[in-house]
């Protein structure tokens, strides 16, 4: 019987209470498959850890992850470190060195979920988000003279390459015609970044050509953020840069009801490296401890992750499961203006798998 070796990497906040959720849901999973087993290596990177240690992950952290088939990642995001410290020494530390440069982000309006754009009940919003996920605004390139004076400079670079950004582009539109629309929205904001968003619609085209049967569009990012309110049904898959992108999937997650629920793929496509899978949410300081954060956009993610290991009938049974608890108002947590807890929701969700 094939066993999966997952990464599991809670992080901070409640990260660490929905992956433990996550990994409850997947065991159950496997369980009821039958076909396939779960092998499941904790790490207790993140916050506390740096605490100890004063780095977020050990040095050798990567090699210890390297082989595995998979991670699970909660949030990296501690109060009393500085986030660009945990993001920067975590996530990013995985993401960068693993090349995880597709970061996939589906969007759709579970069922019994309310989304808060009046007439949308559903089928008008069904968007995959693809992110680069390894350069431009996020590329780290920048610094910082004169630290505290008033004469201080300081630069965040934004680097994109023609090898990155096609790279990118393939991915999407290849993602694109894969979906029924066969239908993909550029991002861009090259009308006042005249460089690199220049190149980056210069290779959006160039790369069209090869996909003669996808319709594509190109869309500044400001009037983007109108039409995914005003006109969600003329949106289906959706590529933008690293901070474009992290923007509108925030927005999106809320307009499908709640950032709670929204699933992410860090994809190395080549699979020369594991790639990860998260909610997109971070550590959500203002409820952690609590017991309450919402684990549907973990187990989700965990959808994503048997999709990306080739258990296609597995994945399909969990996203059946999720459907069916999120179906009933009893089994929402606050964010969606429910009362039930962590618990409930994943205690639900195995019965589901079981049922
Ligand atoms: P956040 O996603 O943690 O929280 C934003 C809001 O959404 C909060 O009100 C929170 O309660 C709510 N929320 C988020 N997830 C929820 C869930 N599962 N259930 C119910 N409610 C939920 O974003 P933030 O407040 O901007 O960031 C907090 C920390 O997390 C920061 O340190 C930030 O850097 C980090 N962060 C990490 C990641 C990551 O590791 N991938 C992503 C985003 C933020
Ligand atoms: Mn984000």
């Amino acid at each position: 019987m094939k066993t999966y070796r997952i990464a599991a990497i809670p992080g901070d906040g409640i990260g660490t209470e929905v992956v433990g959720a996550g990994v409850a849901v997947l065991a159950a999973l496997a369980a009821r498959e039958g076909s396939f087993a779960f092998r499941f290596d904790h790490f207790d990177w993140g916050g506390e850890y740096y605490k100890r240690h004063g780095r977020m992950m050990p040095e050798d952290g990567r090699e210890q992850i390297r082989h595995h088939d998979a991670i699970l990642f909660g949030s990296a995001g501690h109060p009393e470190i500085a986030d660009h410290i945990t993001l920067w020494g975590l996530r990013l530390a995985i993401c960068q060195p693993f090349d995880q440069y597709a970061n996939v982000r589906p969007t759709r309006i579970l069922p019994g979920i309310t989304s808060p754009l009046r007439g949308v009940t559903g089928p008008e919003l069904d968007w995959v988000i693809v992110r680069e996920n390894s350069e431009g605004e996020y590329a780290g390139v920048g610094g910082r003279v004169h630290q505290g004076m008033a004469e201080e400079a300081a630069t965040d670079v934004s680097l994109m390459t023609r090898a990155g950004v096609t790279r990118i582009m393939r991915f999407a539109f290849r993602l694109a015609r894969g979906r029924p629309r066969k239908l993909l929205t550029v991002v861009t904001k090259s009308n006042a970044q005249r460089h690199a968003m220049v190149m980056w619609d210069e290779v959006a085209a160039a790369v069209a050509a090869e996909f003669p049967d996808v319709t594509w569009d190109k869309m500044l990012v400001d009037a983007m953020t109108m039409r995914m309110t005003l006109k969600p049904q003329t949106l289906d898959t959706i590529v933008a840069t690293n901070l474009h992108a992290d923007i509108l999937s925030d927005l999106a997650a809320a307009l499908a009801g709640s950032p709670g629920i929204a699933p992410t793929a860090n994809l190395n496509p080549e699979r020369t490296f594991p790639s990860m899978f998260e909610p997109i949410h971070g550590s959500a300081f203002d409820i952690m401890g609590k017991g309450i954060a919402n684990p549907i956009g973990t187990f989700w993610s965990a959808v994503l992750m048997l999709e990306h290991l080739g258990e296609a009938g597995a994945a399909a049974r969990l996203m059946k499961a999720i459907e069916r608890v999120t179906a009933d108002p009893a089994l929402h947590t606050p964010d969606l203006g429910g009362r039930a807890d962590t618990r409930a929701v994943t205690e639900a969700v195995i019965g589901a798998i079981r049922a």
